[in-house]
């Protein structure tokens, strides 16, 4: 099925170039095993090349000295290409990463277009301010570009994370380099050459694809990228601050982990609506979504209810070949991802959680890396599958009969990316929605998401906002000028 054949170079300066030191790392599929791609093992050396070509392209105005109805139409074309490329995307994204084929065309390619489009209508449509000072002298209250942005994403969706962040930041008129996932190099170096084909300068858009520490922390502590943006786990984005701070204090924007909580009281305006979105919602990318209502409390009357229409919907998550067009669950990113779900399914066994759906790994012969839609019952708060991101298809059912009690339950967590909450009672619903600690709240669904909301969390799930105008301004410095008249 897979004839493709993949450019695994960096993209550095407009040109295709092996790794300085000639390393390179394959690219394995998890689909069935197989490698498809040889990719450029980049280090420091690259990435000091990219950033030099960033900053050159910055400070000789190449891309943010253009008309911002010029830049405008440069983003628009950049967005149709990826609409015009979108099967191969797709298939090139369910190749790597093992998502189903449908939803990468559906989900991954469209939401990475209409990002860019979005930001890319926006360019000529932000004013500047004056400041109502009331005195003899004008304050002009400006945005400029930071310069150099670094931008490092993960795995889970590779080319929506990665325009998450370079929309805004092409959009503001910065230069970037991005370091895509080594899990999922691929569709971030085609994204690059599509920005170059639509017209984005040579040394505007740099890829760099390499492993964490040796090309990742190097962009992160590199002394003349001027902010680096990050999405990934918890662990890596605390080192990401840190390197900000030892460095250049580079400003450090960082999209984290989550373990969200779904509260659904026995007044639940529909039931089967309930259950449906709980169940996708863990589901869809098998699992592997930082806002994934992975920890879901049912209030106890209508516990056993809700658990069996569960199980019912559970057949229709049976993982299978995610290049098939009807695959609605795929396979998990790689080998280590799949071992480390097994790991978290064998500690909820053993701290005597209730295995009702799932648990194991299948369609070992396909040599790929699938693991069976898996639900546990019992769980209780202290269990690790109740506090740690397993970031798979596990779902942890627990229940509760106090409303204040498990609003203190779901706010229990280092995380606080979103939350659900389902309820008739609009009391309630505002009630509890200011008291979650979550950046998005869901009320009666899970699955709104819109390019004009910020997207992101509070406590550890990280600092700032992806998506909206809000992340403008991650990509802006904000410069006040005196005139006096
Ligand atoms: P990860 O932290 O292991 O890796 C993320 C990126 O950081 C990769 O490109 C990786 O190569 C790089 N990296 C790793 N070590 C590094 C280091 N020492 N220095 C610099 N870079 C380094 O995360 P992952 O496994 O790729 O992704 C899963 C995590 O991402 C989950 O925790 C998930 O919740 C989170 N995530 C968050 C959001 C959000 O918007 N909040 C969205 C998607 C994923």
């Amino acid at each position: 099925m897979n004839d493709m054949s993949f450019d695994g170079r960096a993209l550095i300066n407009g040109e295709r170039v092996a790794a300085q030191d000639g390393q390179s790392f394959d690219c394995i599929s998890p689909v069935d095993g197989k490698t498809i791609a040889t990719i450029a093992r980049c280090g420091s050396a690259d990435i000091d090349r990219a950033v030099r070509a960033a900053r050159a392209a910055f400070e000789d105005q190449r891309w943010c000295g253009l008309a911002p109805a010029q830049r405008k139409r440069v983003m628009i074309r950049f967005a149709d290409l990826l609409l015009e490329n979108a099967d191969a995307l797709a298939l090139t994204e369910t190749l790597d990463m093992g998502k189903p084929v449908k939803y990468a065309r559906a989900v991954d390619v469209n939401s990475a277009a209409n990002c860019l489009r979005w930001y890319g209508e926006a360019v000529d449509k932000v004013y500047d301010e004056i400041a109502p000072t009331g005195k003899q002298a004008l304050a002009l209250i400006t945005r400029e570009p930071v310069g150099v942005v670094g931008v490092i994403v993960p795995w889970n969706y590779p080319m929506i994370m990665a325009a998450w962040k370079i929309a805004p930041a092409l959009a503001a008129g910065n230069s970037v380099v991005l370091k895509p996932s080594e899990k999922s190099p691929l569709t971030a170096l085609k994204l690059a050459d599509l920005a170059l084909e639509a017209g984005i300068p040579a040394g505007v858009f740099n890829v760099v694809p390499g492993f964490g520490p040796e090309a990742g922390s190097p962009l992160a502590l590199h002394m003349d990228v001027d902010c680096i943006a990050f999405t990934g786990s918890t662990r890596v984005g605390k080192q990401i601050h840190v390197m900000a701070g030892q460095s250049n204090l580079k400003r450090a924007w960082t999209e984290l982990g989550g373990k969200s909580p779904n509260i659904v009281f026995a007044d639940c305006p529909n039931l089967d609506k309930a259950v449906e979105a709980a169940v996708g919602s863990i589901f869809f990318n098998q699992g592997q979504s930082c806002n994934a209502p992975s920890r879901l409390y049912v209030e106890a009357s209508i516990k056993d209810q809700f658990l069996e229409k569960a199980l019912k919907l559970v057949p229709q998550y049976k993982p299978a070949n995610p290049l098939h067009k009807d695959t609605v669950m795929g396979a998990l990113v790689d080998k280590v991802q799949m071992e480390t779900v097994l790991r978290y399914i064998e500690s909820g066994k053993s701290q005597g959680a209730a295995l009702i759906a799932g648990g194991e790994q299948v369609m070992a012969e396909s040599g790929g890396c699938y693991v069976a839609p898996t639900i546990f019952d019992g769980v209780t708060a202290g269990m690790t599958i109740a506090r740690e991101e397993i970031f798979g298809p596990v779902l942890s059912v627990l229940s509760f009969t106090d409303a204040a009690d498990v609003v203190k339950q779901a706010n229990d967590s280092v995380y606080g990316l979103q939350a659900g909450l389902w309820t008739r009672d609009i009391n309630r619903a505002h009630g509890i929605a200011r008291a979650l600690k979550a950046g998005t709240v869901h009320v009666n669904q899970y699955d709104e998401d819109d390019i004009t909301v910020p997207f992101g969390g509070f406590k550890q799930s990280g600092v700032g906002r992806d998506k909206s105008l809000h992340a403008f301004d991650k990509y802006s410095e904000i410069k006040t000028t005196w005139i006096r008249i």
